[in-house]
């Protein structure tokens, strides 16, 4: 079932990267896994999937040390300065980084640890109370004030859109993260890169890769509903 699943998901983003004249790698699928048992990532696993992603760092930390190890971990979900530390090493990217304070902690705990995490900055484009993300108006001087800390790297920006049941209403956010990401490279910061904008779920990955999604988190299309106990 996941790997019919996934075919479709991969026929469907084959597509929409034909549609915007873009090349097929130039999209990285994250499988979102969160609340799924291990046999269904081992599924993915084995249908082909390396990229999974997971909002809780105990989650990750818990599910890693059973499969295989080359699965490259992402940190989508909101991120608790006390977790830092635990999640360094275990994850290739963290992905909702929206506050200095924050950012501070992962610099701190990167260089303790020897490593550079690349992190995006999580971008709240539409304004919504009940979202995390940095304002539209504060990523740059956020992203600004990030770049002097040693130990991590701005790979670029990542949203979520609004819950909707018709992707094009979400076509102008994606496109404000685009243009967002243009601006801010055009500033040339120092320890800055915006090549990865990560944007689209299983609600509106077509419309987002359209709108130059590097990235696309998919859970419900790839596994089926979550269920939360
Ligand atoms: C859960 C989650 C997803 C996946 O959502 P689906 O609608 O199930 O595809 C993507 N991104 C983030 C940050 C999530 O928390």
């Amino acid at each position: 079932m996941i790997k019919e699943n996934l075919d479709r998901i991969e026929e469907r983003i084959a597509k929409a990267c034909a549609r915007a004249g873009r090349s097929r790698d130039s999209v990285t699928l994250i499988c979102v896994t969160k609340t799924k048992p291990l046999e269904m990532l081992q599924e993915a696993y084995d249908a082909g999937q390396r990229h999974f992603g997971e909002n809780k760092v105990q989650e990750i930390c818990r599910k890693r040390p059973d499969l295989p190890q080359d699965i490259q971990w992402h940190m989508i979900g909101h991120l608790q300065r006390n977790k830092v530390r635990q999640l360094i090493g275990n994850t290739v990217m963290i992905h909702s980084v929206d506050s200095l304070r924050l950012a501070q902690t992962i610099s701190e705990e990167a260089q303790k640890a020897g490593v550079v995490m690349p992190i995006l900055i999580e971008v709240n484009v539409a304004d919504e109370d009940s979202k995390f993300g940095v304002a539209y108006d504060g990523a740059e001087s956020l992203i600004k004030a990030v770049s002097v800390l040693k130990g991590i790297h701005v790979e670029g920006l990542m949203t979520i859109a609004p819950y909707t049941d018709n992707p094009e209403t979400n076509r102008r956010y994606f496109a404000m993260l685009r243009e967002l990401a243009v601006d801010i490279s055009q500033k040339c910061i120092d320890n800055v890169s915006m090549n990865v904008l990560s944007m689209g779920m299983t609600g509106d990955f077509e419309v987002a890769i359209e709108e130059g999604a590097t990235i696309v988190r998919v859970g419900t299309g790839i596994f089926g509903e979550r269920i939360y106990t």
